[in-house]
């Protein structure tokens, strides 16, 4: 799987390749020259199934799953909106901006589809794709985050 790593205060500290079979217990991460080695948590980190169940890099263990925006999808927005503008100025017949539209929406159809799951962490922010993900990974959830975030904010102080 591919993962792109955060620190503890979301700070991104690189991507990287790592084997959930292999499950290396350290990750070079940085610059070339300024890399520096994080350790991996792999302590219940995968279920029986072979699938991710929490983050490797800081150890929580709530993750959601989201799609991959991919970056084609900002210019059919953008794209989308000039020609209602065109449409709303009266430089194109209804029929075409309609045409036009619907072309776009398709596309973005097409794009959406083809977009991949990946996990997050809701704690540090690492992200982990290109891997089987568990069906009990829901998406982002406002509950469960406030509860990560009361518990991230407790644990400095209270040592
Ligand atoms: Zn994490």
């Amino acid at each position: 799987m591919q993962v792109t790593a955060r620190a503890t205060d979301r700070s991104r500290l690189g991507d990287a390749e790592v084997s959930l079979d292999e499950r290396p217990a350290r990750l070079r991460l940085g610059e070339p020259g300024k890399e520096r080695e994080h350790f991996l948590d792999w302590e219940r980190a995968v279920d029986d199934g072979g699938h991710l169940r929490k983050c490797v890099l800081c150890g929580c263990d709530s993750l959601y799953r989201s799609r991959s925006m991919p970056r084609l999808t900002i210019i059919v927005a953008v794209l989308a909106l000039s020609v209602v503008a065109v449409g709303l100025a009266g430089y194109g017949t209804p029929t075409i901006v309609v045409a036009t539209l619907l072309v776009v929406a398709a596309i973005d159809v097409v794009l959406w589809m083809r977009s991949e799951w990946r996990l997050n962490c809701y704690r540090c922010r690492s992200t982990f794709r290109g891997m089987s993900i568990a069906r009990y990974h829901r998406s982002w959830d406002a509950r469960t985050q406030r509860r990560i975030d009361s518990l991230s904010q407790a644990s400095p102080g209270s040592s």
